[in-house]
C-alpha cells in the first residue's frame, strides 16, 4: 500500500473533495463510520468512553464519532482540549448537531481522571502537526498516557508528526490507530511507529485515482503487493536455478558465510558454493548441501586468493560477499580487485561494505544490492548514526540513486531505495531478529534468489519479507528471545508458503 505523507493526503483529500465534488463532510462521516465499525468488533470493556477532541478536522471526526457512539447506546464524553468555539466548518457542524444530543461536552480540567473510562479516543491532532505540544494538550496526552484506559488515536496517535517518523516531544501511546484512507509515514516507520499501537486503515471513499495524483510515494510491502515466485518446471534441473558463490568470513566470523550459505540453499538456489579456509573446513559438516571452495593456508582474505577465486567464479551467477570478512587492509585490495575485476551482480553485506569507497561503489552501479544496518550505512556515507535515523528515508534515496544500486537500510523497519528512486518499505519483522547472524541470512536469501534470475529488487523485496515474515511466524510459537538463525533458515519455507499461498 502507498505510505503518504500529510501534504499527499491533504492534496489527495482536496483532488476528492475540489475535482470530484465529495462533499467533506461525507468524507468526515465516512471516517466516523468506519472508526465506529472498527470500535465494534473489539472485544474490550467498553462501559465509559471519552473523546478527546481537538480544534482542527481530527477534532470534527471525533465528534461525528460521538454521535455514533451516542446512537448506539454507550456512554460518552466529550473533552474538549480547545475551547469548542474555535471548531470550524465541518467540525463545527458536528458540533452544532451534538449540542442538541443529551451528551456531557466539558473542557479538560485537572479533575477528569481517565481511569473512569474504558476507552479513550484520542482526536486531538491530526498529520499536521509539525512542532512539539504544548500546554494543555501536552498535559492531556502525559495523563491520557498514565491511565489504564484502552486508547484509540484517530489518524495519528497526538503528539506525532503527520510527514515524518521523528519524535518531536509528547506522544499519545494508542494500543490502536485508525487511519484513514493510506498509511502515513508515522505508521510505518520507526520510532513513530511504536506509539502507533496496532494500525488499521480505512477506506472513507478516496479513490486510487485520488492518491495517484500525489504521487511518487513510498509503497510498504506487504503480502498483497510482492513480487511473485516462480514455480519451477517440472522438467527443470539445478543448471536452471543458478550458483551463489558466498565469499566471507575470516578467524572468528566463520558461521556469518556458513549461514549465508544456507539461506541460499533455502532459497531454491541450484547451487551455492561457500569459500572457506581449509582449517575451518569442519564448519561445513553439518551443512552437507553446501559446497565448498577451499582456501589454504589462511585465516583472512588478501589479493593472493584473487585469481583462483576469479577463475571460479566465472561462470557462477551471484557473489554475496562480506559476511563475517573482517576489516583487515589486506582485506581491502581482495575486495578491490574482486569487484573491479568480477562483473557478475553482488550483493555486499558487513564487513563487504566496510571495504567499499566511492570508486568501489560507482563501479557497482546496476549490479549490486547493499545490505547495511544503520551503523554500516553511517560508515558508508560518513555521517553518523544520529544523522542516519533522523533523515533515513531521504539518506536512503540519495544513496540508491546516487550509486545506481539496491540499498536495504536494514533495522527494525527496512528501507529498499531502487537506482530509478523508488522506495519500499518493510515493517513484518520481529525483535527476535536482533541477534547476530540475522543479517547473514538475509544476505544469503538475496544471494540465492538473484542466482534463481530474479531482478536485484525483486530479489531483495523476497529476501527481507521471507525472513521477516519466517521469524514473526516463529515468535508467535516459540519465545522472541530463543529464536537462532538457524532455526529462522529451516523454516523459511514457512514464509515462502504463506507468501505463495
Ligand atoms: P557489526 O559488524 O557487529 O554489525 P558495526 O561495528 O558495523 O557492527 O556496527 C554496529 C553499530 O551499528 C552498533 O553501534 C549498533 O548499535 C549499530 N546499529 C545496528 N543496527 C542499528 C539500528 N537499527 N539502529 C541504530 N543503530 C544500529
Ligand atoms: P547481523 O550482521 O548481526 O546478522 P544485521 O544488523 O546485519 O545483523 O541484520 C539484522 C537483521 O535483522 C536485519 O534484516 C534487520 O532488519 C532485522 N532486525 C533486527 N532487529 C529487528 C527488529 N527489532 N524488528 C525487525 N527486524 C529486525
Ligand atoms: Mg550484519
Amino acid at each position: 500500500m502507498e505510505v503518504l505523507n500529510s501534504k499527499q493526503m491533504a492534496n489527495a483529500d482536496k483532488y476528492t473533495i475540489e475535482i470530484l465534488g465529495t462533499p467533506s463532510i461525507v468524507l468526515m462521516e465516512n471516517a466516523a463510520r468506519g472508526i465506529f465499525e472498527e470500535f465494534e468488533k473489539l472485544s474490550i470493556p467498553k462501559n465509559k468512553i471519552a473523546v478527546l477532541v481537538g480544534k482542527g478536522n481530527n477534532g470534527g471526526d471525533g465528534l461525528a464519532l460521538a454521535r455514533h457512539l451516542f446512537n448506539r447506546g454507550y456512554k460518552v464524553d466529550i473533552i474538549f482540549i480547545y475551547p469548542p468555539e474555535e471548531l470550524k466548518g465541518d467540525a463545527k457542524t458536528n458540533l452544532e448537531i451534538l449540542k442538541k444530543y443529551p451528551i456531557q461536552m466539558f473542557n479538560y480540567n485537572d479533575e477528569i481522571n481517565f481511569d473512569n473510562y474504558d476507552v479513550i479516543f484520542d482526536a486531538i491532532f491530526g498529520t499536521g502537526l509539525t512542532r512539539p505540544v504544548e500546554g494543555i494538550a501536552k498535559d492531556v496526552i502525559i495523563n491520557a498516557n498514565l491511565s489504564k484506559a484502552f486508547k484509540i488515536a484517530i489518524d495519528i496517535p497526538s503528539g506525532l508528526p503527520g510527514s515524518n517518523h521523528n519524535i518531536l516531544g509528547e506522544c499519545l501511546k494508542a494500543d490502536i490507530t485508525i487511519t484513514l484512507a493510506r498509511p502515513k509515514i508515522p505508521h510505518v516507520f520507526y520510532p513513530a511507529k511504536k506509539f502507533c499501537g496496532k494500525v488499521i486503515v480505512k477506506d472513507i471513499s478516496i479513490p486510487d485515482f485520488s492518491i495517484q495524483t500525489v504521487s511518487p510515494y513510498i509503497f510498504e510491502l506487504t503480502l498483497d503487493n510482492l513480487p511473485l515466485i516462480y514455480k519451477r518446471e517440472e522438467d527443470s534441473h539445478k543448471g536452471h536455478f543458478g550458483h551463489n558463490v558466498v565469499i566471507g568470513g575470516s578467524a572468528g566470523k566463520m558461521g556469518a558465510p556458513i549461514m549465508a550459505s544456507y539461506a541460499s540453499v533455502m532459497s531454491g538456489a541450484g547451487l551455492t558454493t561457500c569459500a572457506i579456509f581449509e582449517q575451518y573446513y569442519y564448519f561445513l559438516s553439518k551443512y552437507p548441501e553446501i559446497m565448498a571452495f577451499i582456501i589454504k593456508g589462511k585465516s583472512f582474505y588478501t589479493s593472493s586468493e584473487l585469481d583462483e577465486l576469479l577463475k571460479f567464479i566465472s561462470d557462477k551467477n551471484v557473489i554475496t560477499l562480506g559476511c563475517g570478512l573482517g576489516r583487515n587492509h589486506q582485506t581491502k585490495e581482495f575486495v578491490k580487485g574482486l569487484i573491479e575485476e568480477c562483473d557478475k551482480s553482488f550483493v555486499i553485506d558487513a564487513d563487504g561494505l566496510y571495504h567499499l569507497d566511492d570508486s568501489l561503489l560507482n563501479q557497482l552501479s546496476f549490479r549490486a544490492v547493499l545490505t547495511p544496518h544503520i551503523g554500516e550505512f553511517a560508515r558508508l556515507t560518513g555521517l553518523n548514526k544520529d544523522e542516519i535515523l533522523q533523515n533515513k528515508i531521504s539518506l536512503a534515496k540519495d544513496f540508491a540513486l546516487k550509486y545506481q544500486v539496491v540499498l536495504v537500510l536494514k533495522s527494525a523497519d527496512t528501507i529498499i531505495a531502487t537506482p530509478e528512486g523508488n522506495l519500499f518499505v518493510l515493517s513484518n519483522g520481529t525483535p527476535a531478529l536482533s541477534k547476530g547472524g540475522s543479517g547473514d541470512c538475509l544476505a544469503g536469501l538475496i544471494g540465492g534468489l538473484i542466482a534463481q534470475n530474479y531482478s536485484l529488487l525483486d530479489a531483495a523485496k523476497l529476501g527481507c519479507f521471507t525472513m521477516n515474515l519466517t521469524a514473526s511466524i516463529l515468535t508467535k510459537e516459540k519465545n522472541e528471545k530463543c529464536l537462532k538463525t538457524t532455526e529462522i533458515i529451516e523454516n523459511l519455507y514457512r514464509g515462502f508458503n504463506e507468501i505463495e499461498a
